[in-house]
């Protein structure tokens, strides 16, 4: 099988009558940027740079980040990476800092919560970033946005660190690409103002899920207890997908759910034209696309939205084209 995915590996990512849809990989290690190439994937959907932070012994300094980002963007070549910035705290510790004591540590004091409130964590990153991207592209996004005013203080915090690096005489990122996660449910009701200001959207479906259903992606006890392709979810899918379309933004998904076969076909249904996988699953959801038609997908998922339990198992029929290849 890894054999035949080696063989598509240069072949388009597309549906059987050539829809063409962007298969990216997921990432956030030096471990990882190996299949960029094995692989063939589009590009990094997602760059999950905690990853770095919650493996060293103590906090990385900036010349390791910068290196890291660097060999990251390196490894890519040609293809964008989008760089997430931190996202700690919730069920991601970093051993060496202090933590406070949370109930409910997933709606808690994390990710850009935490990067707001000590901007010289998130400052530092971004100068990172922006120095190993210089004369390159930089893409980054920011996680568990809840509001639209996060989204511009973080974009405030960006732009004076790259003020602050012309300053000082630094050569920036040729280009700057800002995008936003959106990953909690509040964001929904402010899609359009979110999407005036943005580069790119990526839906982070694991937390979206989670919060969706109000059942901790982490408790296998409540995690499995509701279809992440139920009809509010696929609403909510589509939701997102048509406005990024009516705001010509790019809009992509990076949670779990676009990894799974059937997932990933039914949010090529609902409209998604690039999913960020993990790099293990691109050959198979490239083999499975292949093989279906966009109609045959489309019309599935539509009648999955309206509830239809045969649709259900119709899409999980063809997502086994995943699975027998
Ligand atoms: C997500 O929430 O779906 C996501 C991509 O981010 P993480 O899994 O790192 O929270
Ligand atoms: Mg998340």
């Amino acid at each position: 099988r890894q054999a035949q995915y080696l063989a598509l590996r240069d072949e388009p990512s597309e549906t059987r009558d050539g829809t063409p849809v962007k298969l990216m990989m997921n990432g956030g290690l030096l471990v990882d940027l190996p299949y960029v190439a094995e692989t063939g994937a589009a590009g990094i959907g997602l760059f999950r740079t905690e990853l770095q932070f919650m493996v060293a012994p103590s906090l990385p300094r900036a010349g390791e980040q910068e290196a890291l980002y660097s060999a990251v963007l390196d490894a890519a070549g040609d293809k964008p990476v989008v760089f997430r910035t931190l996202d700690v705290g919730g069920d991601k510790v970093l051993p060496y800092m202090r933590t406070i004591d949370e109930e409910n540590p997933a709606l808690g004091w994390r990710a850009i919560r935490f990067g707001l409130d000590r901007p010289g964590l998130l400052r530092s990153q971004v100068r990172a970033m922006a120095r190993a991207a210089a004369g390159r592209e930089l893409r980054l996004m920011f996680p568990m946005i809840s509001a639209v005013h996060e989204y511009d203080d973080a974009k405030d915090i960006v732009e004076k660190e790259l003020t602050h690096l012309r300053k000082w005489g630094h050569q920036l990122p040729e280009r700057m690409l800002l995008g936003a996660m959106v990953e909690v449910p509040s964001l929904l009701f402010e899609l359009e103002e979110l999407l005036s200001k943005v580069d790119f959207i990526s839906i982070g479906s694991n937390d979206l899920i989670q919060f969706m259903y109000a059942a901790d992606r982490g408790n296998s006890r409540v995690a499995d207890r509701f279809d992440p392709l139920g009809t509010s979810m696929l609403r909510v899918f589509k939701t997102v997908a048509d406005a990024a379309i009516k705001a010509d933004k790019p809009v992509t998904v990076c949670g779990e759910l676009a990894s799974r076969p059937t997932g990933a076909l039914a949010l090529v249904g609902l409209g998604y034209r690039a999913l960020s996988v993990s790099s293990s699953s691109i050959g198979a959801l490239k083999a499975m696309l292949r093989q279906s038609t966009l109609a045959e997908i489309e019309e599935t998922v539509a009648a999955m939205m309206e509830g239809s339990k045969p649709a259900r198992a119709r899409l999980a029929e063809m997502a086994k084209a995943a699975d027998q290849n």
